[in-house]
């Protein structure tokens, strides 16, 4: 509730800041409900389901968008029939992302919830969002790079990136030179950084061919960034997309998080980390990327308990 409200302080002060767009203070931003989400997330896990039944009636109230009460409806069903059934509820939607993308393609790197902290990971375990482990690889379908912070999917160059959620560019350029171990020589890719608030989440978009934003600019979620590209650290065209918690997280710092959540069996490794944050479903109804056989692998093989 303290999140809720401190939300929605943020969303006033930013309201009345220029530039901004203005709103109703009665219809706040999706963003401002995601403490209600986390919090209905819980109640969930927890099986609470009078104060799950309690949380969507409170975002069905404050909820301005038709097609998101829609669901919320629909979701409310589901709760109810479940809780007779005492069968295991879906997870409740945080809506906040758009795809990043129009269309499908296959994904070739998930996050590993170990530690996603790239070179600093190092510790030769990949643990996806299902809680599965496994060694990464080059060879792997779904986890070829220890500590990998976000998802990469395969896509021709050229193929148009889109803003996921609207907010203000902070960054669009090339990245500073560095290392690259898989090719052996020194890179620099291209990259866009979006900060959306309040949500309190940043998005990053790499390997681009091409950027179409400047710093400081506003994106609308579907504005296109840039073009999909293999530049930096990139053994082939792919999208390299991640998400960024910038307030509750363990350490107080920016820490990436799994936009699909987490599903394993055991307490998520990353939230309990001291650097770690708690990763929850980020994206609007039917905008989620498949998955594709790195989804169905994983629900076929799930950690045994
Ligand atoms: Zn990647």
């Amino acid at each position: 509730m303290t999140l809720l409200i401190f939300c929605y302080l943020l969303y006033q002060f930013v309201n009345i800041s220029p530039g901004f767009p203005q709103g109703s203070p009665s219809s706040p931003p999706p963003g401002s409900l995601v403490g209600v989400y986390a919090q209905l997330s819980r109640a969930v896990e927890r099986r609470d389901w009078s104060q799950a039944l309690r949380l969507v009636d409170l975002l069905l109230q404050r909820s301005p968008d038709p097609a998101q009460r829609q669901e919320l409806e629909n979701y409310r069903l589901a709760l109810e029939s479940h809780r007779s059934a005492d069968g295991d509820p879906p997870p409740p939607q945080w809506p906040l992302l758009h795809k990043p993308f129009v269309g499908e393609f296959p994904v070739t790197n998930l996050f590993d919830h170990d530690m996603p902290l790239g070179e600093k990971d190092g510790n030769g375990r990949f643990v996806s969002g299902q809680g599965q482990v496994w060694l990464p690889g080059p060879l792997h379908p779904c986890g070829k790079s220890d500590g990998h912070a976000g998802y990469d999917w395969a896509m021709p160059v050229g193929t148009p990136i889109l803003a996921t959620a609207s907010g203000r560019v902070t960054l669009a350029r090339q990245e500073p030179q560095f290392l690259c171990p898989s090719l052996g020589r020194p890179v620099r890719g291209l990259r866009v950084r979006i900060r959306h608030e309040p949500a309190g989440l940043e998005t990053l978009y790499a390997h681009l061919s091409q950027i179409r934003v400047q710093e400081g600019q506003r994106v609308a979620a579907g504005d296109v960034i840039g073009l999909s590209g293999d530049s930096g650290c990139a053994s082939g065209p792919h999208l390299h997309f991640e998400v960024r918690r910038l307030d509750q997280t363990n350490s107080g710092q920016p820490a990436p998080v799994d936009p699909y959540g987490w599903f394993g069996s055991d307490l998520d490794p990353w939230s309990l980390h001291p650097l770690g944050a708690e990763s929850l479903w980020l994206w609007q109804v039917g905008q989620a990327p498949s998955l594709g056989v790195c989804w169905q692998a994983q629900q076929f093989s799930s950690h045994p308990q």
